[in-house]
């Protein structure tokens, strides 16, 4: 009982730890792009800032329990996952192949792999039955930097199965570390309010514009431009959409409700509603 309570205990401290650290590096992150904000577009960035305060509240409501609960479990489900795979002899014997690489092209090679599971789970998340989940990540229509952190724990633990597949792949474990750390960070790049399209550049990597195309409500182009680091699996697969700097209005059909409550509660909603045949047409949204 008393070993139960203490690892109870270690777990809170631990979980205590990675929230500081983590509101830490959020804090560091709006600063950052507060000051990019205001270098391209002037006081308009302080007037967008206040528009978005809506829908920013709602963000840091999901972002804090994200951190503090959704976070640790998802870390402990790769972990069960990963080694349940590692246990059967489902990981494809290529540690010579990744250890026979340098430190620099290792990452590299992870976020290329990641980005590109990333890009079909990304798909995934937008067919009918995973939609109402993802729903919340656009359902922003003030898409800001942090609009990231606006995930339900079912898309969040969707996005686990980049490291699970990374995993898998017998890449090493600072790489599949690195491989979230690097996508993540550009997460928050391409969902901050710039135009930039990133030029010739935008040949190979995702810039910030063409993101917030995918986030764009009942145009065309929503529902384009799936992956997070690279352009080059969007340009492959058909999915690439970028006339531009994106003007056009954001957000999702759906009704959820103001607060972070209804964000949740939804895809649970839609879902339950979807048993029943009758109704199941109406309520989703067709793939
Ligand atoms: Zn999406
Ligand atoms: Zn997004």
């Amino acid at each position: 009982m008393i070993g139960r309570v203490s690892s109870a205990l270690a777990f809170l401290a631990n979980d205590a730890r990675g929230l500081l650290s983590a509101l830490e590096t959020l804090a560091i992150a709006a600063v950052v792009f507060a000051a990019l904000a205001f270098a391209v577009k002037g006081r308009r960035s302080l007037a967008d800032a206040k528009a978005a305060a809506g829908e920013t509240r709602v963000n840091a409501v999901i972002s804090f329990v994200d951190q503090l609960v959704v976070s640790p479990l998802v870390a402990i489900v790769i972990a069960w996952l990963t080694t349940a795979a590692r246990d059967r002899g489902m990981v494809l014997p290529t540690a010579p192949l990744w250890s026979s690489l340098p430190p620099v092209p290792t990452l590299l090679a992870a976020v290329f792999l990641g980005d590109f599971v990333g890009y079909w789970r990304h798909r995934a998340q937008h067919l009918k039955w995973l939609w109402p989940a993802h729903a919340i990540h656009h359902s922003d229509t003030r898409l800001t930097w942090f609009s990231l952190e606006r995930m339900h724990p079912v898309d969040r633990l969707g996005s686990a199965l980049d490291t699970v597949v990374l995993a898998a792949l017998g890449a090493p474990f600072w790489a599949q570390a690195g491989n979230v750390f690097v996508r993540h960070y550009y997460g928050y790049l391409i969902h901050a309010d710039l135009p930039w399209t990133f030029g010739k550049a935008g040949w190979i990597l995702n810039a910030p514009a063409m993101h917030r195309w995918h986030h764009a409500r009942d145009v065309q182009g929503s529902g384009s431009n799936f992956a997070t680091v690279f352009s080059v699996f969007d340009r492959a697969f058909g999915t690439f959409y970028l006339p531009g700097p994106c003007e056009a209005p954001l957000g999702v059909r759906e009704d959820m409700g103001r607060g972070a409550l209804g964000q949740y509660l939804h895809p649970f909603r839609v879902w339950l509603a979807a048993l029943s045949p009758a109704r199941r047409k109406a309520i989703l949204p067709a793939e």
